[in-house]
């Protein structure tokens, strides 16, 4: 079995992101989902797109600690929720591999026929990493003697979230992931007591790439200017019902206070005309 962790948080790609994802899962057999909600509660909108899927799944909520008088590059992505997903882990798992997938990576789904092997920890390479263009653990006879990686300052491992698997049997009982911006893979796989020696290389020694590191553009949340009671309540039913799915769905917001001033463009057998939402009463 391969458990597959996904930290997520809500926003506008939160959806397509998770759909995404899980139809490459949906591929996969024997896996079981992790997907660990940076909330204080498991959002329905991702408990709906597990259900759907029919995967074997595990949802789980952890927020990350208050962080507000932090800057932004300075606060680590993921990490509560990936704590609380090796938690389940140790206390509900004996056997399989661990791998961390991001809801926003790209995955080949030759990836699963490799780390499924992993005895202790695997490695190999994921693309689009930084100013290399990728990451990898460099092979020489088989072993991993170093790391092709743009960013290694201080790291003995430095490989990205996406870039290892491990055995559930390597899985140390007291190794966690620090708040700590670029040094949460490392300080998690040193705090393991991995050896550099022992390192499992995978995509045919680390020449292909199976893994990428992809970005979406961030959208963010459109607030526009209504009521959502009052359209749910007029004559353009189904406009009130699809802006209070996305909604939900942190995509944008409908208030009656501020905000954009959307309009409807409506067709009255020859005569056009347009309907501001917060007209619609
Ligand atoms: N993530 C999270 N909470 C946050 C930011 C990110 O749970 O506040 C998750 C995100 O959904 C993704 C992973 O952590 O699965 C890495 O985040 P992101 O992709 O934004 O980071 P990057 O790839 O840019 O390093
Ligand atoms: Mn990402």
């Amino acid at each position: 079995m391969i458990y597959f962790v996904t930290p997520t948080y809500p926003r506008p790609e939160q959806t397509p992101e998770l759909i995404r994802q899980a139809h490459t899962l949906m591929h996969v057999p024997r896996i079981h989902w992790i997907v660990a909600d940076d909330k204080y509660k498991c959002s329905r909108h991702v408990l709906g797109i597990l259900r759907r899927s029919g995967l074997p799944y595990t949802h789980i909520a952890s927020p990350k600690p208050n962080m507000k008088k932090v800057p932004e590059w300075l606060v680590p992505r993921g990490v509560s929720n990936r704590r609380a997903a090796l938690d389940w882990i140790r206390q509900f798992v004996t056997e399989g591999v661990i791998y961390f997938g991001d809801d926003d990576n790209t995955v080949d789904l030759e990836l699963f026929d490799e780390i499924r092997t992993t005895k202790g920890l695997s490695m190999f390479p994921v693309g689009l990493i930084k100013e290399y263009g990728v990451s990898s653990p460099v092979v020489r006879d088989g072993k991993v003697v170093g790391f092709f990686e743009s960013w290694t300052y201080n790291r003995k491992f430095p490989v990205d979230m996406a870039g290892f698997a491990l055995n559930v049997k390597s899985l140390n009982p007291t190794a966690t992931m620090p708040y700590k911006v670029g040094f949460i893979e490392n300080e998690f796989l040193k705090e393991s007591g991995f050896d550099i020696e022992n390192i499992e290389p995978l995509a045919n020694n680390c020449t292909k790439v199976l893994v990428w590191h992809t970005k979406t553009e961030k959208n963010t949340p459109r607030i526009l200017k209504g009521n959502l009671k009052a359209m749910a309540n007029s004559r353009y039913q189904n406009l009130g019902k699809l802006l209070q799915e996305l909604q939900k769905m942190d995509v944008l917001k409908v208030t009656p206070r501020n905000g954009t001033e959307a309009a409807v463009k409506l067709y009255h057998r020859d005569r056009k005309s347009f309907l501001f939402l917060a007209d619609m009463v």
